[in-house]
Parts: C-alpha cells; structure tokens; sequence
C-alpha cells in the first residue's frame, strides 16, 4: 500500500514541524538537504528512526511542539540504558483517545460496558491509555492497575464488569484463578482487550474457554501514542490499523527496503498528525504484513497480521535462525500440552543445546509426548531439541510478561 497524497501532504508537514524544531531528525533530513518529499519513492528514500536516536535524545529532544503545548510526557521502560521521553500535546492525547475509542468499538464495546483495567498506570503508556478511551467511550472504567489478583477478582464480581483489560499472562492467570475457585458463574466478563505481548493461538483458546470470553487483540508503542492504534474485528485475528493517523510500512530487516503487501516483515511506522513527537519511518522491530485484502466486516481500515515476534527475538542456535513462533505454532498442534512453554539454550561440551520444557496433565505418558513433541520440532528448524514434559502448573505464572525463553550461553 502506497503512501497517498494526503498522507505525504501531512508527512511534509511534520518535516517542516522536525526541521524547525531542531531534532535528531529535523538535523538528519538537512545534512541530505530534503525540505520535502513529493512522490511515494522519495518518501521511501528518507532515513529511519530507530529507538537509539530517541534515547539520545534523553530528556526532551525529541520535543517538536512549543513547550506550552506539551500537557505530558510518557516513557517507555527501556531494559537497557536510557528510557525514552514521549512529549504530547493535548491534541496527541485526544488523538490517541479517539484511536482507542475506536479499537473499543470495532470490539463491540459501548458505553454500557465496565471496563477492568489492569495495565499499570504511571509513566508507561498503558493503564491510561485503557481510561482515555473507555472514557471517550463513555463506559465506566474500573481503574485497577496490574496485581493483587484477590481485590482484583473480587471487584470484578462486585462491579459486574464485562471487559477484562490485561497482558496475556495475566488474562491467562486470573482465568485460572477463577477455574480454581469454581467461581466461573459470578463472573460477568464477555470480552478481553488483550495487549503488549505477543501471545500464541493456545493462550488465547485457553483464557476463552476457560472465562467463555470473547479475545480482542490490541496492537501499539509507546514510541508511537502507545496501545490502540489497531486492533482486531470479530471477523478474523488480523488487526485493523488506523490509517488517517498513522503509514504502516513492511520492511525487510535485513535489505532494509519495503516489501509487497501480504510478505513478512518488519512494521516501520510514521506518524501523520502528532505534534509534541513526531516520527517519521520509525523501526518497531515488531514482525508481522500487510493483508491486501478487504475486511468481510465492510471496515475499509487497512490490516496487519498477528505480530509474529520481534526482529530481536531471534535466536541463533546451532547456527539456525529460530522464532518462539515456529515453537509456538509446533505446540499448538498437540492438544494435550498447555498454553506454556520454556525453551533453554546453552552450550555445552563446545555445542549449542536447546531445553524444551512444556506442560500437561498427568493422564499422558509423558516420554511419549516428549519424543513426538521433538520430531514435530526438528521437522520445522531443522535440528532435534531435548523436550521435558512437565505437570501443569509447574512453568512460572506471571502478573506482567512472561519470559519464555532464557539463553544461558551468556550468563
Ligand atoms: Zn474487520
């Protein structure tokens, strides 16, 4: 999908805004001496922002707007070094809230709906993203932040609330919760607004039967407004994006050049409207493509599909490039496993090793399992994992994200 007329229209805009104001990409664009772009190939010729250039520009270099515009500022946690400073004016507030009113109501959310959110409120994007939208929605937010799963479980009785906010993990663990206590038929919950991990076909069938809910996946960054910017209909898993405020583009990671609709790739976002931090080509790392398709529920919003991972989560193992994904999708052919699973790569004896530990229920002979679970893996990387059959319940459980995979070759 071409970048349009309009669309570069607002993109020269931003530029003048950049250029203006001074920041890394504002200089970026004037050592190339580009003022403008004026055709889809020129805007293909601009260079990319990566996160590194807004952590250099700690605290506030990436502010475009007059500092009397700027209302707030959020951060994205950073695991390493320097987090990023987002500064919005109360335009990109309102912006985003339209944006998230707008996944709630693709999800057949209204305002007669409660809304439990869980994210955590504060610096980060999420929790308050939940609120401004729901606001906007005018349904009533029930404001929990992440944890104390007790008060959370019983206020989502008390309150009736019908939509469950969270992670993954942690819509997986209340679900459980709530299994163990015989509870089911007190809860209230018709649909779950799922975010800010990406998360395997079998979690999803699992959080669903278990509650009877009805799983809506949200997609965004903080780099970017934050979550909400897509999100998917009830006609299929793949994510309506919202293309009056934001060009999606795929990349190849590796060429760094865009890819035809419907190939793999790595999303490069730009940002049309946003005023206290704008982004022009910034690199997500996130995988996922462009579906060409129109939707079956008549939205013309553009899609993308399920994030597949990160360009980051690649592992190098035994020399073979391999994605928690493929894992993933291997698992989800054996009924009898869990939602969760581990892999554990080290080096042993000059030789790259890879653990994969997963869960069932004792009713299967587990060595079995084990082996076939193994033939299925090589079948799809290309080498023969050792495989661990374990009890559910026994992998770690997790309020936030779940660390999958741990790489004890550099410990
Ligand atoms: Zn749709």
């Amino acid at each position: 999908m071409k970048i349009n007329e309009k669309q570069l229209a607002q993109v020269n805009d931003r530029i003048k805004a950049l250029v203006s104001a001074g920041s890394f990409y504002g200089k970026k664009l004037m050592e190339k001496n580009i003022t403008s772009v004026h055709s889809a190939e020129e805007f293909e010729n601009l260079p990319f922002s990566e996160k590194n250039d807004l952590r250099d520009a700690y605290p506030l270099g990436l502010m475009t707007a007059p500092e009397e515009e700027i209302v707030r500022i959020h951060s994205s946690s950073g695991t390493t070094g320097l987090p990023v400073i987002i500064p919005y004016t109360a335009k990109d507030v309102d912006d985003w809230g339209e944006m998230f009113k707008r996944c709630y109501e693709v999800a057949g959310i209204t305002n007669k709906d409660r809304i439990q959110i869980t994210p955590g409120y504060g610096l980060w994007t999420a929790g308050i993203g939940f609120q401004n939208g729901c606001e906007k929605l005018g349904a009533m937010a029930i404001p929990m932040g992440p944890g104390n799963t007790n008060k959370q479980i019983q206020m989502m009785q008390d309150m009736k609330s019908t939509v469950l906010c969270s992670t993954s993990s942690y819509a997986l663990l209340l679900a459980e919760e709530i299994e163990k206590r015989g509870i089911k038929d007190k809860i209230m919950l018709k649909k779950g607004v799922i975010g800010s991990e990406r998360w395997g076909k079998a979690m999803r069938e699992r959080i669903s039967s278990i509650l009877g809910i009805e799983l809506y996946d949200i997609y965004g960054l903080t780099e970017i407004y934050g979550p909400g910017i897509g999100i998917n209909c009830s006609e299929s898993e793949y994510m309506h994006y919202w293309d009056d405020y934001l060009y999606l583009e795929i990349i190849d990671p590796v060429t760094l050049k865009p890819l035809p609709d419907g190939e793999w790739g790595e999303i490069v976002i730009t940002t049309l409207v946003k005023e206290g931090a704008p982004l022009i080509r910034y690199r997500t790392h996130d995988l996922s493509r462009i579906i060409p398709e129109k939707c079956t529920c008549g939205r013309c919003w553009p899609r993308i599909d399920v994030i597949k991972g990160r360009t980051d989560d690649m592992m190098k193992i035994k020399g073979v490039n391999v994605f928690p994904a493929q894992i993933e999708e291997v698992l989800h052919q054996f009924p009898e496993v869990s939602s969760e699973y581990q892999i554990r790569i080290s080096h042993l004896d000059g030789k790259d090793t890879m653990r994969l530990y997963v869960e069932t229920t004792g009713d299967v002979e587990f060595l079995k399992l084990a082996d076939s679970i193994a033939k299925k893996v090589k079948s799809v990387i290309g080498f023969t994992p050792l495989v661990k059959v374990v009890e559910v319940g026994v992998l770690p459980r997790s309020e936030k994200k779940t660390k999958r995979v741990i790489d004890e070759r550099y410990e």
